[in-house]
């Protein structure tokens, strides 16, 4: 069991991004000394919002200069740390080389960071921020889970540069890091494996494609309508404090779905309507999976059919139980999550003002 001294500096990677937004706040909030690692310390634009929850936070934030892709990156930056928070990776569906813009920012910068860690004395536990990507490819996948619901114990086999190759650079950046923390006992290894992440960022800018997967809702993109594609969901603040539970619960171990609702498409879609259908062009309409297998692919470049048929109209389930149970996670209503997302993108000017 490791308990982690809260007087020690703790590293977060990718700290300018969506996700690791909302863990900086929770850890500063806390009190804590967050060593933040970003590519670009020198860009004011970038780090003006995790400046601005660090001011007046009992906590201090300190920058470092690294990448995922250059070794040894990482060593000032871990440098007296006890707990380490891997969340950098890249997370867009717009590649055009998915080799070298997903798969090998992750896996060797998963290996980059943990052999770090390994190196640093004192580093007692990596929590890495994985995905539900690592544990199934497309929703078809799931009728070879027990009920059709995926837990823990399932690894996603379906997905490959071709097919998924987001999903595919999650579940090998997760396997080399399982792999890693196998070959050594100084740290042990917790992985956080969020659904689809919604919620307002603390950068509302940040490259996320979560950010992109919701604006089309109000941009007209999908004014015609939406298919039923299953997904889960969770909000970014419930994403953060499981994050903070995994790193400070010492009986903490393995993977954690963090997911809080089964929905799909067409439903979170819904969830808008009330408050902004009047103003905005929210689908209104399923989109049936022949319509989308006719025009999908011609309506959107990263659509395809092999997509199409193993994921539209098919549901998606998690088990979500053992983070309640290990960590005490609860969820957000997706409702909340949606508007306030939405919201901060009108705001930010990613949506226009109506
Ligand atoms: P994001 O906002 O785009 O954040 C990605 C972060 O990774 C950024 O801070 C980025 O730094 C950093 N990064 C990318 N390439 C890098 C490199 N070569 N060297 C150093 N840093 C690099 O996306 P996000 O959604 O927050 O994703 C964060 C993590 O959550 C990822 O591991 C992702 O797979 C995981 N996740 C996300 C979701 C979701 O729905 N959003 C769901 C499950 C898991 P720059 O700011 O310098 O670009």
């Amino acid at each position: 069991m490791k308990t982690i001294d809260k007087t020690a500096p703790v590293l977060v990677t990718g700290a300018t991004g969506y996700v690791a937004g909302w863990l900086v706040k929770r850890l500063l909030d806390e009190g804590l000394t967050v060593h933040a690692a970003v590519r670009d310390p020198d860009d004011p634009e970038k780090l003006k919002y995790l400046n601005s929850i660090a001011e007046g936070a009992p906590g201090t934030i300190r920058y470092f200069k690294a990448d995922l892709l250059e070794d040894g990156s990482y060593a000032d930056a871990m440098a007296g740390c006890e707990l380490v928070f891997h969340t950098a990776s890249p997370f867009t569906r717009a590649v055009s080389d998915p080799l070298k813009e997903l798969v090998e920012p992750a896996k060797l910068g998963t290996r980059n960071v943990l052999s770090q860690a390994t190196k640093t004395p004192g580093v007692k536990r990596v929590v890495v921020t994985s995905s539900c990507a690592a544990i199934y490819g497309d929703n078809a996948d799931l009728k070879n889970a027990p009920n059709g619901v995926i837990d823990e114990s399932i690894w996603n086999t379906s997905s490959s540069l071709d097919n998924q190759p987001y999903s595919y650079s999650k579940t090998v950046a997760e396997q080399e890091a399982w792999k890693i923390a196998e070959q050594q006992d100084q740290w042990d290894l917790v992985t956080i494996n969020p659904s689809l992440v919604i919620g307002p960022g603390i950068n509302p800018h940040a490259t996320s494609e979560s950010f992109n997967l919701i604006k089309q809702m109000g941009d007209g993109r999908m004014k015609p309508g939406v298919p039923r594609v299953g997904i889960g969901v969770v909000d970014v603040r419930d994403v953060a404090e499981a994050h903070f539970q995994a790193g400070f619960t010492p009986e903490a171990a393995g993977r954690y779905i963090v997911s809080g609702h089964n929905t799909d498409f067409f439903e979170l879609a819904q969830t808008l309507r009330e408050k902004y259908g009047d103003r905005y062009p929210v689908p209104r309409r399923a989109l049936p999976k022949w319509l989308v297998w006719l025009v999908g692919p011609l309506a959107d470049k990263t659509i395809n059919r092999t997509f199409i048929a193993r994921n539209v109209d098919w549901p998606w389930r998690a088990d979500n139980s053992k983070g309640k149970r290990e960590l005490g996670l609860s969820y957000r209503p997706v409702k909340e999550s949606m508007e306030g997302f939405f919201q901060q993108m009108i705001d930010s000017g990613l949506l226009p003002r109506r």
